[in-house]
């Protein structure tokens, strides 16, 4: 009978010296925290710089905003594999879900000046980045959220909550899903990145969850947030529409 391989054959030498990489980088600054951050509940903000010093973190981000510039996938796949393999999913998700789901709206929808002002920051592990969809009355369905965005000036006031936000507690800025036109469907929902410093801004978390014990999981709330216009990312009333294509493209 002829004997199957089971060995891969989609990485070549580059992948796997960056594999080297990573497995070094999880094995020194990961593995001896797995304990203490499932207690607290969130990794330690100091990962982001560390992973950010390996290039680690926007892979395939620009390399004018300090990314990688690097459109395969198979790298960030090896980020996964790799952290996967010590059982670290959840901290993962910190590294992972920056490179995978907020890096990618930045990248798709900033402009170079949002993009120097967040992702840049980000990107250098120097700031935490989170997006918030999720409200305590809608998951899947994203077009019913109830989060207002009302357009005042040269501002938008930003009332009301989101629920299970990841990296929600260590968050400096968050993409918000916001109505920003009450009668327009889905065609009223914008994207503003909201700076958690800002007055009105308040959070409660993590959450305590059945598993992914260290990923920080968050309540957030939005009380007249006064958020100015230059954060709106991408057109207004086109959130609807970015989410389902950039979620689509990173996923
Ligand atoms: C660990 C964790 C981290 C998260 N991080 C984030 C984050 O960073 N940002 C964020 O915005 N959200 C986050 N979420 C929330 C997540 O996106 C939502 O849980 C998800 O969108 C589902 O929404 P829901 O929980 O309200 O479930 P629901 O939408 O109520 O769905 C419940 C079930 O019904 C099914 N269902 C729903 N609609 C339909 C339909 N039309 N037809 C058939 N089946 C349907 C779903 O598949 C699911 O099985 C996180 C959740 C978890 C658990």
């Amino acid at each position: 009978m002829a004997s199957v391989s089971l060995a891969r054959t989609i990485f070549d030498e580059s992948h796997d010296d960056f594999r080297e990489t990573v497995r070094s980088f999880v094995e020194r600054h990961v593995v001896p925290h797995l304990d203490e951050w499932a207690e607290a509940g969130r990794v330690d903000r100091g990962l982001f710089r560390e992973a950010a010093e390996l290039g680690l973190l926007g892979i395939s981000a620009p390399e004018r905003f300090g990314g990688g510039g690097v459109d395969d996938f198979r790298y960030n796949a090896i980020l996964i594999e790799e952290l996967a393999r010590v059982g670290a999913t959840a901290v993962g998700m910190s590294i992972t879900g920056f490179n995978d789901l907020i890096a990618p709206y930045l990248v798709a929808l900033g402009t170079d000046e949002q993009n120097e002002r967040w992702l840049a920051p980000m990107i250098a592990g120097d700031t935490v980045g989170a997006i918030a969809l999720t409200e305590p009355g809608t998951g899947s369905d994203l077009a019913a959220i109830t989060t207002t965005a009302r357009p005042e000036g040269d501002h938008f006031v930003l009332t009301g909550a989101k629920t299970f936000i990841s990296t929600g507690m260590l968050a400096d800025v968050v993409i918000v899903a916001a109505r920003t036109d009450p009668d327009a469907g889905r065609g009223g929902i914008s994207l503003l990145c909201v700076e958690t410093d800002l007055p009105g801004f308040s959070r409660s978390g993590p959450l305590k969850k059945v598993g992914l014990k260290a990923q920080d999981t968050a309540e957030l709330f939005f009380d007249e947030v006064r958020v100015p216009r230059s954060a709106l990312l991408g057109v207004e009333g086109g959130g609807w529409a970015s989410c389902a294509t950039t979620s689509r493209r990173s996923a």
